[in-house]
């Protein structure tokens, strides 16, 4: 117990010695607020609270693995149940998928998955997108999941012709991903909040169960996780949430800075602490973070400070080029590890977008400096893994109707996407998915004798996987490539591509063979397919970082959070790139952009360096670049300034690039103009409101989703699309009822009534 609290500071050992009721620490980076978590755990447990009742979330899996480990470290033997909102979410939708019209087994898609379901949905529904991107219309769907408002809840707003095609699809494509027994990302979220909404029993069970609840990072929560985390403290409040405003950067994702900054109002009698002492950085690295995270007007000023040693002062170098950069960052690096000052590992590279590693990998290979590019999702996103991926998902759901698609002509056997859509077709029509299409493919209209005989095949080759469907993931993922003919297809081929991709499946094998060895270990893991698939498709960006091996590590900004290095180093801290060129014109936005830098800023130790270039080849341009106007808010007292590049380019003195410049335009100062256009962001055909009233005249999609409980067997019904028909079952009750309907022009069709736009006729 002592040596628990033994190095903590008075007010972290206050938050740690809270046991019942809301807790708040709030505080600035490197104050000790993880720290806390993973000792209040410990804590809990040393007073005798079972382990099963704690609950920690984190947003990253990384982050979640090491609070883990550190949690084991002070109080080995315990297993806390330590996660991720998504994967807690996932494993409590596979314990309650049936209220949610789901299977146990059901399919998470990625992003890509999600966008090619919606493109089918939209293709189906042939309603007029207006030149709105499938991007554009996820995204919008996302914000409403995030938002927690279900596909009967939306309602479009007028003379806002995206929210009227948002309103058409969305219940479309969310019946569509019931169908398959799929969900997107957002729905891990979703569909436990709303059930823990809706349900008082379970969630009473619930939050019975999950006692003491704790998340790190809570400034990032959206709506869905505040509900979440809301519906858990209900009877037992005792929640407690770490956060620091001034670190809130996933806006974009639906994050709800209010979360935080109304949580005293949200949980009464709270008890707040706040942590003032940083252990992590320089004064001069706390001192330029403060300075400019203080331009922010939205904010709770905080005091920090911090007893470390004094250090460096801050650099701030302006470079010719993008590759001048990354060869003078490299050389630094190679001239401090050679003097024996540094470690590579104690480097670490960040930058706005990923799109801007690509120079500092160039440099960094060339000079054989060894370094870690975090950018975990690459792997799995490969074509050839996500295709013997896809097996593997139809083995585990035959109902997953992409992945279906994505394998019945995988590696090449002769059945075309006309044959697929005469498939989707007769799937369509009889409420079945596309697997059983198949099986009746002899009875598909349009589907040749030869072209079904293919099909039985293919039909065959899944049954036949079916036996390693329940198995471990390394024999399920050889079997894929034993019988699917991938090895032979790439094997034979001369192609340095093809060997390439061969040599990429292969890799997956050792990667199942690593999952179910490391799962072999753990004492109630399942080492399965379904467990592994899971994996697969909840990864994250610093999923694959290594913290143990001597390399720099390259990541972005956002990846950047949480964590801490000895040297920082800051590339391209320009205008259009740090702050993004799309918060030029929102104010909100260019506060999250300060954050941002702000969260990059403060993961420095010791050194810290800023730099920007005055020409970037960014997004296939050459252009000009503008120092960011970050850099004229910050303090000029501890920092250095140095630039390689020549004074007359520069255009002004490089003592004069930081501090108040008062309101002179960045023009004037400048006198640069950009060399090219800059690119600015393509715009989307203009949509006209005619189209958009037309739309929801025609459907009626839109209107208000009607109660499940509102049909009877045998009730006339109507359809926005396949007319007016008659229930023939009902099935399931609450979000799960299912109804068949036959239509006398479409036959029989089933439903998921919570999500179908039905109505009695
Ligand atoms: P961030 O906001 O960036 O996530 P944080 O508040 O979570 O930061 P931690 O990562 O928990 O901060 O702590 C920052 C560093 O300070 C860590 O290396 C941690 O071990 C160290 N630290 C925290 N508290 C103390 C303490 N009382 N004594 C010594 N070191 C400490
Ligand atoms: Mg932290």
């Amino acid at each position: 117990m002592t040596q628990l609290l033994e190095g903590l500071n008075p007010a972290q050992r206050e938050a740690v010695e809270h046991v019942d009721g809301p807790l708040l620490i709030l505080a600035g980076p490197g104050s000790g607020k993880t720290r806390v978590v993973t000792h209040r755990i410990a804590h809990l447990l040393s007073l005798g609270v079972p382990a099963w009742q704690i609950l920690a979330l984190t947003f990253t899996n990384k982050a979640a693995a090491e609070m883990r480990q550190r949690v084991e470290r002070l109080a080995p033997g315990q297993r806390v149940w330590v996660s991720t909102f998504h994967r807690f979410g996932a494993k409590m939708l596979r314990q309650y998928a049936d209220r949610v019209g789901l299977d146990p087994n059901y399919t998470i898609y990625d992003a890509g998955d999600a966008r090619q379901t919606l493109k089918r949905v939209v293709e189906s529904l042939k309603i007029p997108v207006m030149g709105y991107t499938p991007d554009r219309i996820a995204a919008a769907i996302s914000k409403a999941k995030n938002r927690l408002i279900g596909p009967e809840e939306y309602k479009p707003r007028s003379g806002n012709p995206l929210s009227e095609i948002v309103a058409a699809v969305y219940p479309a494509y969310q019946q569509r991903l019931l169908a398959s027994s799929a969900v997107d990302f957002d729905d891990l979220l979703l569909h436990i909040a709303r059930l823990l909404h809706d349900d008082t029993e379970l969630r009473k069970q619930l939050d019975e169960r999950f006692r003491y609840v704790m998340v790190d990072e809570y400034q990032d929560t959206n709506r869905a996780q505040y509900v979440l985390l809301r519906a858990l403290s209900v009877d037992y409040p005792n929640l407690a949430a770490t956060g620091d405003p001034d670190q809130s950067i996933y806006g974009w994702r639906g994050a709800d800075l209010n979360n935080i900054l109304e949580f005293e109002q949200d949980y009464p009698g709270v008890k707040v602490v706040r942590l003032e002492q940083n252990y992590r950085s320089t004064p001069a690295i706390l001192s330029v973070a403060d300075t400019l995270i203080a331009h922010n007007k939205r904010r709770k000023p905080k005091s920090l400070f911090t007893e470390n040693p004094d250090g460096l002062p801050v650099r701030l170098v302006t470079y010719a080029d993008g590759d001048d950069e990354a060869r003078s960052v490299a050389m630094a690096m190679e001239e401090a590890v050679k003097s024996g000052r540094r470690r590579w590992s104690d480097f670490a590279v960040f930058y706005r977008v990923n799109a801007l590693s690509r120079t500092v990998e160039r440099v960094f290979r060339k000079r054989q400096i060894p370094f870690q590019m975090v950018r975990g999702q690459e792997f799995y996103q490969r074509r050839e893994i996500k295709d013997v991926l896809a097996y593997c998902q139809l083995m585990n759901n035959p109902k997953d109707d992409l992945a279906f698609e994505r394998t019945v002509n995988s590696p090449p056997r002769g059945i075309g996407s006309k044959t697929v859509g005469r498939l989707a077709d007769y799937a369509y029509r009889h409420g079945v998915s596309l697997l059983d299409a198949a099986r009746d493919a002899p009875q598909v209209e349009g589907v040749t004798k030869r072209t079904a005989m293919l099909v039985g095949k293919f039909v065959a080759l899944v049954d036949t996987l079916d036996a390693y469907a329940a198995g471990p993931a390394e024999e399920a993922v050889g079997a894929v490539l034993e019988h699917s003919g991938y090895r032979k297809h790439y094997g034979d081929s001369d192609s340095e591509e093809d060997l390439n991709r061969l040599a990429n499946i292969e890799e997956l094998l050792t990667d199942a063979r690593q999952f179910d060895e490391a799962m072999a270990e753990e004492e109630d893991a399942e080492a399965n397919l379904e467990a592994y698939l899971e994996r697969t498709w909840l990864v994250n960006e610093t999923d694959g970082w290594d913290d143990d091996t001597d390399k720099v590590t390259l990541m972005t900004l956002h990846a950047a959070k949480g964590l801490e290095f000895p040297v920082v180093f800051l590339l391209a801290v320009e205008d259009g790139i740090l702050p993004h060129e799309r918060s030029a014109a929102d104010p909100t936005q260019l506060e999250e952009e300060r954050r941002l830098a702000f969260v990059g800023i403060t993961r420095a130790e010791q050194e810290l360096q800023l730099s920007h270039a005055l020409r970037r080849d960014y997004r296939g341009q050459r252009r000009i670049a503008i120092p960011s106007s970050f850099l004229m808010e910050l303090p000029t007292g501890v920092m250095e300034v140095a630039q390689t590049a020549p004074t007359d380019e520069l255009g002004l003195a490089p003592d004069e690039l930081i501090g108040d410049w008062g309101d002179a335009p960045s023009e004037e100062v400048y006198r640069h103009e950009p060399a090219e256009p800059v690119a600015a962001p393509t715009p989307t055909a203009t949509p006209t409101v005619g189209t958009a009233a037309a739309l929801l005249g025609s459907g009626g999609l839109a209107a208000p989703r009607v109660s499940p409980d509102a049909f009877k067997v045998g009730m006339a019904v109507e359809h926005p699309e396949l007319g007016v028909g008659k229930v023939l079952t009902l099935s399931g009750n609450g979000k799960g009822r299912r109804a068949a309907v036959v239509f006398p022009e479409h036959g029989e069709k089933r439903f998921v009534l919570a999500f179908s736009p039905l109505r009695p006729a």
